[in-house]
């Protein structure tokens, strides 16, 4: 058989159905063919007002068939649903099916149905929640009421009957590769599927985004439309169905099928097994409709309506691959209180206030509850997903299948202190290092950022003799006290006790807010340091990130870091790259971000990315600074350096290698660089944007001449695209900066989605200054269908 019999459908002209309205039912109407797959549907007007439906069934369709069709219509009619279906006519005959003959000679069935009015799910956008909650629901009443229902002509072997999906997977040749090979796991979650503990029944079969009729006001379900697909089967198919529509078009396809179900969950509760199977079906149907949209492109190259739910479709299922293994299941049984691990997110929120330090703060005012992380995105238990755009930890993506295996093989094997020999210490040791500019030769692994400026605090007083440290205004180097007493982000912040006297701080070279701006704005800032330099018995170090992440992403003109490092030296002093934020790649064109200023340090510090999350940092320095501080007393550290660190590490450095993170960096970040001054062409708040590769900053100001901060801006417009579904935060001493630095698998797709959620909210709320145009979720989370 093949997927559908189309050779069959019928052909009968606006004209003919014209005569058949009106020999068979009386009535002289004009008629407009409506789009079908199987069937001819014409719709008959009086004038501007849609009164019919006449129904012209495929020459194969079984008369046993149509008769269950009327049947049922009758049933609903007389149940209590919510809902308004068609009204079946009788022919002047008194028949309600009556038998047509075409011009070829072939006999057709005629029936009339009444129009209801609505409008089409697909050409509503976007879909509130509330309007998808009402999808599930109005299908669960449509469900229940079903359970009353039967007829012989429902027991069939039906291609679109999830059940049989496998009638589809026939047509798999004709996709081509790479898509057929994605659809593969999708498939195979198919076969494995256990049918037994689903409920069965005669159910409706085809909740498509073109048979479900909403309001006029777009909130409410009215009707299915079309009982053609009606068959006996598991009950939930009917659900599956509706989600692999509802999902077409949505960014966040996975929150609008929980919406879905948490709508049909309350009227019809779902079973354990009914949440499991859910996701598998609604994916194979995806899959059927593809494969059976490829046998019918063949079939009748022309008919464009079968095309129409392929394009998307298959856009959905990419995205749906995407998605990491188990989460969509993970994300219904949550809806349906499956989950047993689930805490609310108030009492979680109540826990952290009783039993946490107080001084732990936490993210946005809403605080989001987050329990899964896949490559740049992160999803809360509620299902959203959110494109994360400042997790510079989750480097290579957040749970890389890579590094994970690497960790879960080494911790099964060995996880011990660094008194033993070991390949991964040595292989990681000699592969980090030459990644380094001589002398950088010589390695010592710790398990913080802190934990490497602390040591390389030690290591440049010891080689130095000296204690007096240098610094750049609103730098952040670490939590110890040591670290706070170098971090005038901590020491000039809220709680902090002032600049100690050990330490200078230099201004920041900033060279959009800063005292110098012009061309020779390097040697400007330079000369601070180097007058400091001169002015201080004792120096130990310049500590300095090599582009400022806490003082708001700056970035230092050209040649800055070389020459201060030279006068550090000249006056005795050791200079220190902190590279805790901004090290592995991160920079595109570089792989340490002080080799973007032509620059040497004595000392480089590294954290955060450089085992995607696994606690980890690293210090590397010179031969000659590693011998100073071998003074006989020993440096050990309990973990750093553990087989199982160095296992994460050196696959952090294997996967950005062998998939060109670094240049994935510079390519995309010139791109959304390139996005963010075309947007702040258009809107006065950006005074400035900056970058080098993913590390960038927008830089809010409410005047451009006189470049007032506009922190306040700043914060909400993180707060909207929290609310967008994009993570984002601010930084800088005016907290007027955003700062982006996503995992280094952004691409350019979350370029353009970052892109446009900006641009949306500024021009909202450059609009809402004016009047009262605001953005919703949901006009930012539905894509527009073809
Ligand atoms: N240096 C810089 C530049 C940092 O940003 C941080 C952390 N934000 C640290 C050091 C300290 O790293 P950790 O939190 O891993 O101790």
């Amino acid at each position: 058989m093949t997927a559908a019999n189309l050779t069959h459908a019928p052909r009968f002209s606006a004209a003919d159905a014209q005569r058949l309205a009106q020999d068979f039912y009386g009535l002289s109407l004009a008629a407009e063919p409506l789009p079908s797959e199987r069937d001819q549907n014409f719709l008959l007007r009086d004038g501007a007002a849609a009164r019919f439906v006449l129904k012209i069934a495929n020459r194969d369709e079984a008369l046993e068939f149509l008769d269950l069709q009327n049947k049922l219509l009758r049933f609903l009619a007389g149940r209590d649903t919510g809902l308004e279906f068609p009204r079946l006519i009788a022919a002047r005959s008194g028949l309600e099916i009556m038998p047509v003959s075409a011009a070829d000679g072939s006999a057709h069935f005629v029936r009339l149905l009444t129009w209801v009015e609505g409008v089409c799910l697909a050409d509503i956008a976007p879909h509130s929640q509330e309007l998808l909650r009402s999808l599930g629901a109005a299908l669960a009443r449509l469900d229940n009421a079903l359970a009353g229902f039967t007829h012989p002509a429902a027991q069939r072997v039906f291609h679109w009957d999830l059940r049989h999906a496998s009638m589809a997977w026939q047509q798999l040749d004709l996709l081509p590769e790479p898509r057929r090979r994605m659809l593969q796991p999708f498939l195979d979650a198919w076969g494995e599927l256990d049918w037994s503990p689903l409920p069965s029944g005669v159910i409706y079969n085809d909740a498509n985004d073109y048979n479900v009729l909403v309001d006029a006001a777009g909130t409410r379900v009215v009707s299915f439309l079309d009982l053609g697909d009606v068959v006996h089967s598991a009950v939930i198919g009917d659900l599956a169905i509706a989600l692999a529509y509802a999902m077409l078009g949505k960014r966040d396809p996975i929150a609008a099928a929980a919406d879905v179900v948490a709508g049909y969950h309350q009227i019809r509760p779902l079973s354990e097994a009914e949440t499991d199977a859910l996701y598998t079906l609604a994916a194979a149907r995806l899959c059927a409709s593809v494969c059976h949209a490829a046998d019918q492109a063949r079939q009748a190259p022309h008919n464009s309506y079968l095309n129409i739910s392929n394009q998307p479709a298959w856009a959905l299922l990419e995205k749906l691959a995407d998605f990491p293994a188990g989460w969509p299941r993970e994300v219904f049984r949550r809806t349906c209180g499956y989950s047993c691990d689930a805490r609310s997110s108030a009492s979680l929120a109540e826990s952290r206030r009783r039993v946490l330090g107080p001084s732990l703060s936490i993210s946005y005012s809403r605080p989001l509850h987050i329990i899964r992380g896949w490559r740049q995105h992160l999803y809360d238990a509620g299902g959203r997903a959110y494109l994360d755009c400042v997790n510079n930890v989750a480097h290579v993506g957040h749970c890389h299948p890579r590094v994970n295996a690497a960790i879960a093989r080494q911790m099964d094997l060995l996880n011990t202190n660094t008194r033993y020999l070991h390949e991964h210490l040595a292989e990681y040791a000699e592969r980090l290092t030459a990644t380094l500019p001589e002398p950088l030769r010589v390695v010592f692994l710790v398990c913080s950022g802190s934990e490497a400026n602390e040591l390389a605090l030690r290591l440049a007083r010891a080689h130095t003799k000296g204690d007096k440290l240098l610094v750049l205004d609103a730098a952040y180097h670490g939590n110890t006290s040591a670290l706070v007493d170098i971090s005038p982000y901590k020491f000039n912040g809220p709680g902090g006790r002032g600049k100690p006297a050990h330490v200078e701080v230099m201004p920041l070279p900033d060279i959009y807010r800063g005292p110098y701006r012009g061309a020779d704005a390097a040697a400007r800032y330079a000369a601070h340091v180097a007058g400091a330099a001169r002015q201080t018995a004792g120096l130990a170090a310049f500590f300095a990130e090599s582009a400022s992440g806490c003082g708001g992403q700056v970035f230092f003109p050209r040649g800055y870091l070389a020459e201060a490092f030279a006068a550090v030296r000249a006056a005795g002093g050791v200079c220190v790259a902190d590279e805790v934020q901004t090290g592995f790649g991160r920079a595109g064109s570089h792989f340490w971000m002080f080799e973007t200023q032509g620059a040497v340090p004595d000392i480089v510090t590294m954290g955060k990315p450089i085992a995607n999350g696994h606690p980890m940092g690293a210090v590397v320095t010179t031969r000659e600074i590693a011998d100073s501080f071998a003074n006989g007393m020993e440096y050990f550290n309990t973990f750093g350096g553990n087989p199982v660190s160095c296992a994460a590490g050196l696959s952090v450095l294997d996967v950005i290698r062998d998939e060109g993170l670094q240049e994935h960096a510079r390519v995309t970040g010139d791109y959304l660089l390139a996005g963010l001054r075309e947007l702040s062409a258009r809107h006065e708040l950006i005074g400035d944007v900056r970058g080098c590769g993913l590390f960038l900053g927008i830089e809010l100001v409410r005047d451009r001449e006189t470049r007032e901060p506009a922190g306040q801006e700043a914060s909400r417009l993180v707060d909207r695209m929290k609310d967008l579904g994009v993570l984002l935060s601010t930084d800088g001493p005016h907290h007027n900066v955003i700062k982006i630095k996503p995992p280094l698998v952004f691409g350019q797709a979350d370029a353009d989605l970052l892109l446009e959620g900006l641009g949306s909210v500024l021009a909202g709320q450059a609009a809402q200054d004016s009047s009262s145009v605001s953005l919703t979720l949901q006009d930012f989370r539905s894509e527009p269908r073809q």
